[in-house]
């Protein structure tokens, strides 16, 4: 892509002067066009996939994680970073805006009724990423806003530190008063986050941080987890070791994949296992069962050995940990687990009890940024202002979602930062527009 110099509306093929022109119809971008019209704006959405959201579609598994029920804003910022930096004081003014109570009253009034789950997570009731489509969708009908999917933004024209319009890959030009960049990441690339706003931004002056993967999965040197690919373990710990040091713990679900593991808890913890990898190998303990202290554990598997102690072992150990995972652990213990409970002495109960609550893996690497979930990096905090989401050099530019240089971790503030900064930058570009018409 490369800025051009304005050439006058006159040349332009299309006339019509949009109040706002949204590129990119994610999650930001659709809630940026709706907010927008129905702030009383006329608004253009200029998406390159034939539909919109197609990222969103994908979205926690296809149930769609919509934002983290913490209703506390200061305990909420402070699981947003930018490079390790505190975020707060850029993200307090949009949050007190529009923050996860509204984001809950938006869906919610819109009929579409949300759950919360393990670690805060709201999810729709229906568990389908449709239904936050469909009301984001009704809701830029409602508004009237112009779609036109199946075709690129190719260029912005910009002069004076003043966006002039931007050009379609049909050569069509598009005029608005203000423009929404909305075009996302690096993440995913097949759903259209192809990183073209970030070049953009970097040619209308703005520095942007080159994108790196932030939540991505984990490939594994163990050959023994190719066999659980699809497993899911709803509720784990994973501990970080490096020359048997540990380096923190993160719980939550875990999923094994053909190439290594994924879900909440490995994402989370990627960005540390990624810093780790450059200093030497990284391994995993995997805890099964983090709700229960060894102690009791070694208790509970004592009683359950008593109580069924003709039955295999395997098979009572299976009551307690996937069965697909009992095969693992008597393997890595090398241990006979068809033999009778009452003949599984107690160093060898000991020892089961410890394989359950530490697996070790061992870590790969990392899949590349197309595979991640987030990628960190975008455009300089400083250079936007919060309050409005409006480019600090470009008067008539608003920039929303996942081009901003934030990171978060996995459990919907992905999403809440597109639902706060998507309602932001189109209530803001509204205003700016109609302040342009009136002067
Ligand atoms: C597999 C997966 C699961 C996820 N699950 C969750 C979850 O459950 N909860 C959560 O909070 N977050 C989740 N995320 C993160 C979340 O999806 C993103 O943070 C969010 O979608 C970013 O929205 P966005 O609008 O900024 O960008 P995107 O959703 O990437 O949308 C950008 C849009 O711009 C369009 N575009 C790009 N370039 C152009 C161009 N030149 N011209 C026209 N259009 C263009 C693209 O086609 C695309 O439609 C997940 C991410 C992935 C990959």
């Amino acid at each position: 892509m490369t800025t051009q110099s304005a050439r006058t509306p006159s040349d332009a093929k299309e006339k019509k002067v949009w109040d706002v022109a949204v590129i990119g119809g994610g999650a930001a971008g659709m809630m940026a066009a709706g907010v927008a019209a129905a702030a009383g704006a006329s608004v253009v959405l200029l998406e390159k996939n034939p539909g919109l959201g197609k990222k969103l579609l994908i979205t926690g598994g296809g149930r769609c994680n919509v934002t983290n029920a913490e209703f506390d804003t200061r305990v909420l910022l402070a699981k947003f970073n930018s490079r390790g930096k505190k975020t707060d004081q850029f993200l307090f003014s949009p949050f007190a805006k529009h923050g996860v109570e509204e984001t809950l009253a938006f869906f919610n009034d819109r009929g579409m009724p949300t759950k919360i789950e393990a670690n805060k997570r709201v999810f729709p009731e229906s568990n389908s990423a449709q239904s936050v489509w469909d009301v984001l969708n009704t809701y830029i009908e409602e508004g009237r806003v112009k779609v036109i999917p199946g075709i690129k933004v190719l260029n912005i024209a910009q002069k004076d530190g003043h966006i002039s319009y931007v050009e379609l890959a049909n050569q069509q030009r598009v005029l608005a008063h203000s423009y929404i960049f909305a075009t996302g990441g690096k993440s995913r690339p097949e759903t259209g986050s192809t990183g073209d706003g970030f070049d953009w931004l970097r040619v209308l002056g703005h520095e942007v941080k080159e994108p790196d993967a932030s939540l991505v999965p984990l490939t594994l040197k163990d050959s023994w987890t190719k066999a659980l690919a699809g497993v899911s373990l709803p509720s784990i710990a994973l501990t970080m070791l490096q020359n048997n040091k540990k380096y923190g713990k993160r719980t939550g679900g875990m999923v094994f994949t053909h190439q290594g593991i994924s879900g909440p808890a490995v994402l989370n913890s990627s960005n540390d296992v990624g810093e780790l990898l450059k200093y030497g190998p990284v391994s995993l303990s995997l805890d099964l069962l983090p709700g229960i202290a060894l102690d009791a554990l070694d208790v509970q598997l004592r009683a359950s050995f008593e109580e069924d102690s003709n039955k295999k072992v395997r098979n009572v150990v299976s009551k307690i940990i996937p069965a697909s995972l009992a095969d693992v652990v008597f393997e890595k213990l090398e241990m006979n687990g068809d033999m009778p409970c009452h003949t599984v002495n107690r160093a060898q109960r000991i020892a089961l009890g410890h394989t359950i609550k530490g697996i070790e893996m061992n870590v790969h690497g990392l899949l590349g940024v197309e595979k991640a979930i987030v990628t960190s990096g975008g455009v300089v905090l400083t250079e936007i202002d919060f309050r409005s989401m409006r480019s600090k050099l470009i008067d008539n530019l608003f920039v929303v979602g996942d081009l901003l240089n934030i990171d978060r971790p996995s459990g919907g503030y992905s999403l809440q930062l597109c639902w706060t900064t998507g309602t932001v930058a189109g209530l803001s570009a509204a205003e700016a527009a109609k302040a342009h018409k009136t002067h």
